[in-house]
């Protein structure tokens, strides 16, 4: 049975109803695709920006422009070298994703090699089924992925959205 679960809006603090795994209330979120396409906009208009030079003139932060490039959204709209920011793991320039594809794979070749040990184990464990440990396994990965985006984009950035608003 699905449970029903509410949470404080990342931006505003607000109480909301996620319908997945938003962070952040509708209001919230709308005012921040605003913003996106506004910053799409500028960056369309202006060949040979730079990330900097986009936050500074849209008003927003340059964690709010960095959040986007992990989005992929500057990857049909310019090919520029500006856009590119380094690999979590390895440094390699990116403009998209928190990995490059290289690490990615490794990353994904462990996960494999986990389960693959894990399943091992579940044999002896009758209490929990195969599909329930990857799925805890998986979780845990998505969770650790969570939190190193987390550590690139703090509170701070959706602080400076609303402010920019007023
Ligand atoms: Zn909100
Ligand atoms: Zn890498």
């Amino acid at each position: 049975m699905a449970t029903l679960k509410i949470k404080n809006c990342a931006i505003c603090g607000k109480i909301f109803t996620p319908i997945r795994s938003e962070k952040i209330c509708r209001d919230c979120k709308v005012k921040q695709e605003e913003k996106e396409r506004e910053v799409i906009q500028y960056v369309r208009d202006h060949p040979g920006t730079n990330m900097k030079e986009v936050a500074k003139a849209t008003g927003v932060n340059d964690k709010f422009i960095q959040q986007m490039a992990m989005q992929g959204l500057f990857v049909n709209i310019t090919n520029s070298e500006n856009f590119f920011y380094p690999c979590v793991k390895c440094g390699r320039p990116i403009n998209r994703g928190a990995y490059c594809t290289d690490c990615l794979k490794s990353q994904r070749d462990e996960i494999k090699k986990v389960a693959e040990q894990m399943q091992i184990r579940i044999k002896e464990d009758k209490n929990m089924s195969t599909i329930e440990r990857l799925d805890k396994l998986a979780e845990k990965e998505f969770e650790r992925e969570n939190r190193v985006v987390k550590r690139h984009f703090s509170r701070g950035m959706y602080k400076d959205i609303t402010d920019s608003r007023r």
